[in-house]
């Protein structure tokens, strides 16, 4: 009788003490960053809101229609927020502010035909990618150069424009030297840059160079591509749960066909 009761005494403590241990536990996950095995609730910049940053000059990912900033990226973000259930809201800004925005925790997310690096890697984390970038040269019709590798044959010295804080700047400042490499605030600079004869090519992704050659007499598209990469939204490192739901959010849309879709419409 006696050992039955300390028993009994026994596993009433143990169980306290599990219970204690669990209840421990909890409360250090709900203090610091959701893991990825529990299903966290989700924290926006505002609530019931997602906000995007981006720059819209950047057909057909982000542009303007009249006072509007539509495109594939607008759409896609459109189609994550509704699956979400927030509210989209679209902040236009410079393309090499989109990223202290995000780690500033102004802006919830930046979807800018952003590419994927190791160097942005560093301060912000990537959703899976929803698209492939191609990084393309324009020149003038009769320009001597005639494919990427004209750019490296020994004693060129071609003057490049790109735009700034871009991976057509990065990849080309590394590859020619920030002597020859002029780094425009829009891509319309580069390209009016280069119409102008300032420099001898502008580096920038194929959709957007697309529609300058399209809006634009006397330009072509070189065609032998300068580097190929993934788009895939940017988002706070400390906001895993966001990370996570978005990561949901674009295969489940990529499944369905919904991405596809969009981009259909934007790129025939
Ligand atoms: N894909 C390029 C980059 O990530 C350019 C994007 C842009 O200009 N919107 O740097």
């Amino acid at each position: 009788m006696k050992n039955l009761k300390k028993i009994i005494a026994l596993v009433m403590a143990l169980c306290m003490l599990l219970c204690f241990a669990g209840c421990g536990a909890e409360d250090t996950t709900s203090e610091s960053k959701p893991t990825t095995t529990e299903k966290a609730t989700l924290t926006t910049v505002k609530e019931g809101k997602l906000i995007m940053a981006t720059n819209a000059y950047f057909q057909p990912y982000e542009y303007y229609d009249g006072d509007k900033i539509v495109g594939i990226d607008a759409e896609i973000a459109a189609a994550i927020a509704e699956k979400l259930g927030l509210e989209l809201v679209i902040e236009d800004m410079a393309f090499d502010s989109i990223i202290t925005a995000v780690t500033e925790g102004k802006v919830d997310l930046g979807l800018a035909g952003m590419t994927i690096t190791e160097e942005r890697l560093k301060s912000v984390n990537f959703s899976i990618s929803y698209a492939k970038g191609v990084q393309s040269i324009i020149v003038k019709e009769g320009s001597p150069i005639t494919s990427v590798d004209d750019l490296y044959a020994d004693g060129a010295a071609y003057k490049v424009g790109t735009q700034l804080g871009t991976t057509g700047y990065i990849y080309a400042t590394d590859d020619f030297g920030e002597g020859l490499v002029t780094p425009y605030t829009t891509g319309n600079e580069a390209v009016a840059a280069l119409i102008g004869g300032d420099v001898d090519c502008v580096i920038i992704d194929n959709e957007p160079a697309k529609s300058f050659v399209a809006n634009n007499t006397g330009l072509k598209i070189l065609e032998t591509s300068y580097a190929d990469e993934d788009y895939a939204a940017c988002i706070a490192k400390n906001n895993e749960a966001l990370l996570e739901a978005i990561d949901t959010a674009i295969t489940e849309l990529t499944a369905d066909g919904t991405i596809q879709a969009i981009v259909d419409k934007y790129i025939k």
